[in-house]
């Protein structure tokens, strides 16, 4: 993964993001409070999703994912209230049966999950990058790279576009 540096929110500096010995953990809650996980670690990567299903889904006009291995996320209670549809392959969205609340999106296929960036407060969301911005509705003019559809190394065109 390199040297590239990420700041967890207690401040402390991980590099390359594997784990150290002290972890930052995220505490995350569904809307109800029934389901409950937990992430530890630091994301692989942070950033705004302005795809149709994203957008379809949460039922807003653009989506704040934090992306994390699978082995990051530990469901710490509820986990058989947790519901999921995978409307395609490459993503399976998990939402809590009691409340209807949205938790986190697997990606198989990546080799990820998204962990919605409101699941989880403490978590200083600082986003790098804009995908699926061919989609958007709502154009946010903050200087970040516009990704046409997906970064190349995730499989995607690797064209930018403007803001
Ligand atoms: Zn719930
Ligand atoms: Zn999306």
């Amino acid at each position: 993964m390199g040297a590239h540096r990420l700041r967890s929110a207690d401040g402390i500096t991980h590099i390359g993001g594997r784990a150290m010995v002290n972890e930052t953990v995220y505490e995350g809650r569904c809307f109800c409070g029934a389901v409950q996980f937990e992430v530890s670690g630091t994301p692989v990567a942070m950033g705004y999703c302005h795809c149709d299903s994203c957008r379809h889904w949460s039922a807003g006009p653009v989506n704040a994912f934090t992306l994390w291995k699978p082995d990051a996320l530990k469901v710490t209670q509820g986990g058989d209230r947790i519901d999921t549809f995978n409307k395609t392959p490459i993503s399976y969205r998990k939402w809590c049966k009691q409340c209807g609340g949205h938790l986190f999106t697997e990606h198989p296929t990546m080799g990820l999950v998204d962990v919605y960036a409101a699941m989880i407060p403490t978590l200083s969301f600082e986003p790098g990058v804009h995908v699926n911005y061919q989609e958007a509705v709502l154009h946010i003019h903050d200087g970040k790279p516009k990704m046409k559809d997906m970064p190349k190394e995730m499989g995607g065109s690797g064209v930018t576009l403007p803001e």
